[in-house]
């Protein structure tokens, strides 16, 4: 049990464990792109901000690095199925291969939505990559190419993922005691 100042979160995937299948991760995904490819890897903000930053650094290829603002959340535990994009796609898609990564697949909802609105801008190649999948909660289909974890459903927090802002910080990924 790692205790924060406001309450405890019990420790559910550890930070080796994270780290361990980030490296697959970044094998499978540099195997999956061409040597000469570069990826513009879109980080959907916030919640992937730590995944993403250690992510790229197991890509063996050129990476552009973009950020997308989301939020379905708000400051609740329940997708409110109402997807804000805080600010909208500003940089270069068309003949590009975009690699979207999120930090936990839910509904779908939120990533639908990203990858329709990035299609439309006719990138050379599209494809995912989430380190958690909550397929349990699935309301649109949403094809992932890489996964880290399939979670049962939880509301999970740390390493990026936040409870109304708190427990970014975490190194692992945890379950709130409340
Ligand atoms: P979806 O649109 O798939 O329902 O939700 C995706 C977004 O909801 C994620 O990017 C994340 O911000 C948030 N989310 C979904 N499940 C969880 C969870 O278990 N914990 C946290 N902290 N956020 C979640």
């Amino acid at each position: 049990m790692f205790s924060m100042e406001k309450e405890p979160v019990r420790e559910f995937i550890s930070a080796e464990a994270i780290g361990r299948r980030i490296a697959e991760l970044g094998s499978a995904i540099t195997a999956g792109h061409a040597p000469a490819a570069e990826l513009v890897v879109v980080c959907v903000l916030k919640g992937p901000f730590i995944f993403a930053a250690d992510l790229v650094r197991h890509i063996g290829r050129p990476i552009r690095i973009e950020f997308l603002r989301a939020s379905s959340y708000g400051s609740r535990r329940t997708s409110s199925g109402e997807l804000s994009l805080g600010c909208g796609i500003d940089f270069e898609v068309a003949g590009c291969h975009v690699l979207v990564v999120e930090d936990i697949v839910d509904t779908g909802l939120t990533l639908s939505r990203i990858v329709e609105e990035l299609r439309m801008l006719a990138p050379a190649s599209l494809k995912i990559c989430a380190l958690l999948d909550k397929p349990s909660a699935r309301q649109v289909a949403v094809d992932i190419d890489y996964t880290g974890f399939t979670i049962p459903p939880l509301y999970v927090v740390g390493y990026g993922l936040d409870d109304a802002e708190m427990h970014r910080e975490l190194p692992f990924i945890g379950i709130p005691a409340r």
